[in-house]
C-alpha cells in the first residue's frame, strides 16, 4: 500500500510538497463535484434542445421529429426541418433510425 501511495505521489509530482495536500485534494474534490452537477445539468439541457439550434425543444413531445430521438424548438416544427433532420438521423443513426421506424409500424 505505501509502495501504491509513493508511486502516486512520484507521477503526480507532489512528493516534496505536503503542504499544498489540502488545496491540491480540495481543489480536485470540489473540481470533481462541481464537473459533475455542469455535466448533468449540460446534458439535460442537450437531451430537451433543438436538434437545429441552441433553443430548449417543445414540451410535451410537440417538437419531435417522427422517426427519430430528435426534438426541436417552436421555430424548427415546419415539415422541411423536420424532413431535413430525419434524414440526418438515417445518415447518422442508421440502425438507430430502423429500430425507430418499426417500432411505430
Ligand atoms: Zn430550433
Amino acid at each position: 500500500m505505501f509502495a501504491f501511495w509513493h508511486w502516486i505521489l512520484q507521477v503526480t509530482g507532489i512528493a516534496n510538497e505536503s503542504g499544498k495536500w489540502y488545496a491540491f485534494w480540495s481543489g480536485i474534490g470540489a473540481d470533481f463535484a462541481e464537473g459533475a452537477i455542469f455535466l448533468s445539468i449540460v446534458g439535460l439541457y442537450h437531451r430537451h434542445k433543438c436538434q437545429s439550434c441552441w433553443r430548449p425543444a417543445l414540451k410535451g413531445g410537440l417538437g419531435k421529429v417522427e422517426g427519430t430521438h430528435y426534438e426541436t424548438c417552436h421555430k424548427h416544427t415546419n415539415k422541411d426541418d423536420h424532413e431535413a433532420l430525419k434524414q440526418e438521423h438515417a445518415l447518422k443513426h442508421p440502425a438507430m433510425h430502423e429500430h425507430l421506424n418499426r417500432e411505430q409500424a
